[in-house]
C-alpha cells in the first residue's frame, strides 16, 4: 500500500501554499484556498476517501471528504483554509522552516496545524477502517473574512458533533463571543467650503454618530456574561470627504460588535439605529457570526474534553463553530497552537503539540 505523508509534511506543504483570504481571486481563476483543497483532495482520494469540492464564492471552494465507517454517529472535523495577510512578515511567510521542532510561517498556527492534524486522522481512519464515528473533513474557505465557507458547510452537512480546528492550546472551547460588522453611512450635501453653511457636512454627522456609538459602548459594558465579559462595540475605521475645499457629502465608518450568547443581532442593530438616529444610516451587516454556547454536559463534548485532558474553556474570539451550532449540530473549538501567536509576524506551531492533537482525536474517536 502506498505510504502517505506524515502530519509534519502535510503541515509544511499546507503552509507553503499561500491562501490569504482577502486577496481578490481574478474572474475565472482559483485562489489559494482552492489550491489547499486540491492538495488535500489528492492525498485523501489516493487513500480511498470520497472527496467533493464546491465553490462557495467564485474560485473559493470548500472541500468535503467523507469517511463512512458504517457507524451510527458522525463527527465533522472543520478547519479553514484561508489565512490573514502577511505584510508585516520578515522573510518569506510561505516558506516554512523546522527550527528545533517548531514550524514558523503564516497560517502555521491559524489554522493549518489543525487542518494537517485532521487530514492525518482521516488518512489513518481510511487505512485502519477503525473508530466509532463516521468522519467528514470540511476544509472551509473565508473564515477570516465572513464565515462564508462554514456557513455553506453547515447548511449541507449533518453530524452529531462539529469540531472547529483553531489554536485552543488543546483545550475544548464550548463558549465564545460572536462578531458582527456593518457600515455606518452619513450623507450630507457638498458645497464650496467658503460658504459651508449652505452645505451639510457628512463628517460632522458621522462624528455625532460615532460619539453616540461610544455612549452605547459604555452602556454595553454593564451587560456582562459571567465567562466572556461585556458585550462590546467599536467604530474601527472612518473615511470621508473628496477635497480640502469641499464640504463633504459622504462619510462611512466600519463598526465592529462583539456579542454574547443569547444576543439577537437584529435587536443589537435596532439599538444602534436608535442611537445614531438621523445622523447616519446603519447598513446591513457584511459579517455575522453568532456567539458559541454549547452545553458542556453534552456527552461528546465531555468525551473530547476527557480525551484532551485540558478541560473545557471559553474564548473571546469568534470562529466557524457557531455556524454549525445554528444548524443544530453541537459544536466546539479544539486544536493545537497558541491563539496569541495567530495574526502576528511570529506565528508558529510546535510539532509536538500537533502530534498530540492527533493522539487526542484518535482517543476521542475510539481509533
Ligand atoms: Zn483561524
Amino acid at each position: 500500500m502506498e505510504a502517505h505523508p506524515g502530519t509534519k509534511q502535510i503541515l509544511m506543504e499546507l503552509v507553503a501554499i499561500p491562501s490569504v483570504g482577502q486577496v481578490p481571486v481574478p474572474e475565472g481563476r482559483e485562489g489559494g484556498e482552492a489550491m489547499v483543497c486540491r492538495y488535500l483532495a489528492g492525498l485523501l482520494e489516493s487513500a480511498g476517501v470520497d472527496c467533493q469540492m464546491e465553490d462557495v464564492l467564485p474560485g473559493r471552494p470548500n472541500l468535503y471528504a467523507h469517511m463512512d465507517l458504517r457507524c451510527a454517529r458522525t463527527v465533522i472535523l472543520s478547519a479553514h483554509t484561508d489565512t490573514v495577510p502577511a505584510t508585516d512578515w520578515e522573510g518569506d511567510p510561505f516558506r516554512p522552516e523546522d527550527k528545533d521542532g517548531v514550524i514558523f510561517g503564516r497560517g502555521s498556527c491559524d489554522t493549518k496545524a489543525s487542518l494537517a492534524a485532521f487530514t492525518a486522522v482521516m488518512l489513518e481512519a481510511a487505512r485502519e477502517k477503525a473508530g466509532e464515528f463516521n468522519l467528514i473533513l470540511a476544509a472551509v474557505c473565508d473564515e477570516e473574512v465572513s464565515f462564508a465557507g462554514s456557513r455553506a458547510a453547515a447548511g449541507r452537512l449533518r453530524a452529531d458533533l462539529a469540531i472547529a480546528g483553531e489554536p485552543s492550546s488543546l483545550a475544548v472551547v464550548h463558549r465564545h463571543k460572536g462578531v458582527m460588522r456593518f457600515v455606518l453611512e452619513a450623507r450630507g450635501r457638498s458645497y464650496h467650503s467658503s460658504t459651508p453653511e449652505k452645505g451639510d457636512n457628512a463628517i460632522y454627522r458621522m462624528s455625532r454618530a460615532a460619539l453616540a456609538v461610544e455612549r452605547l459602548a459604555y452602556d454595553w459594558q454593564q451587560i456582562r456574561d459571567v465567562d466572556l465579559g461585556p458585550r462590546a462595540i467599536s467604530v474601527t475605521t472612518v473615511s470621508g470627504g473628496q477635497a480640502p475645499n469641499i464640504v463633504p457629502d459622504l462619510c462611512r465608518a466600519d463598526v465592529d460588535v462583539r456579542c454574547l450568547p443569547g444576543d439577537r443581532l437584529e435587536d443589537l442593530l435596532e439599538e444602534v439605529r436608535a442611537r445614531t438616529g438621523n445622523e447616519a444610516a446603519v447598513l446591513a451587516p457584511y459579517m455575522e457570526g453568532p456567539a458559541l454556547d454549547t452545553d458542556p454536559e453534552h456527552p461528546l463534548v465531555r468525551r473530547l474534553a476527557e480525551a484532551s485532558g485540558r478541560g473545557l474553556t471559553c474564548a473571546p474570539y469568534a470562529t466557524d463553530a457557531p455556524q454549525y451550532a445554528s444548524h443544530g449540530i453541537p459544536a466546539v473549538v479544539f486544536g493545537p497552537g497558541d491563539v496569541t501567536l495567530a495574526h502576528t509576524p511570529r506565528e508558529h506551531i510546535s510539532l509536538a503539540e500537533v502530534e498530540e492533537s492527533v493522539g487526542i482525536l484518535r482517543r476521542f474517536l475510539g481509533m
